[in-house]
């Protein structure tokens, strides 16, 4: 079963997606924590941190980031997060970096 990501990836479920490129997809969280919040997700399903290869998509996490939060004009700064497992907080098996920003963020985080 492709994962609900996956799902949004290969647009079978809308949703609204500020930056692609061959290896990530990014798009805005349906709950969103922060004025901008977008999830980046390596088109390759991994599940998580854990279970990271050596190689692969995930490894233009970092550099997608960077280029989104100057489209999105984050100039002021912003927060890169990665869940995992159920003490981190993550909900989908799908590796993907939370990028809020928009306010000023608290840490620690709760
Ligand atoms: P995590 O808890 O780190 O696994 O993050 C999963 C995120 O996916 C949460 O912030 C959810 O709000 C978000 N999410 C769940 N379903 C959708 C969806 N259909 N479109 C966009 N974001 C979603």
């Amino acid at each position: 079963m492709p994962t609900l990501f996956t799902r949004i990836i290969d647009r079978e479920i809308p949703a609204d997606i500020v930056y692609e490129d061959e290896h990530v997809v990014a798009f805005r969280d349906i709950q969103p924590q922060a004025p901008v919040h977008v999830l980046i997700v390596p088109r390759t399903e991994i599940a998580g941190l854990a279970s990271l290869p050596e190689e692969g998509d995930h490894r233009h996490l970092l550099n997608a980031a960077k280029v989104i939060a100057e489209q999105l004009g984050l100039t002021n700064g912003y927060r890169l997060v990665i869940n995992q497992g159920a003490d981190g907080g993550q909900t989908i098996d799908h590796l993907h970096a939370h990028l809020l920003g928009g306010r000023a963020l608290e840490w620690p985080p709760g």
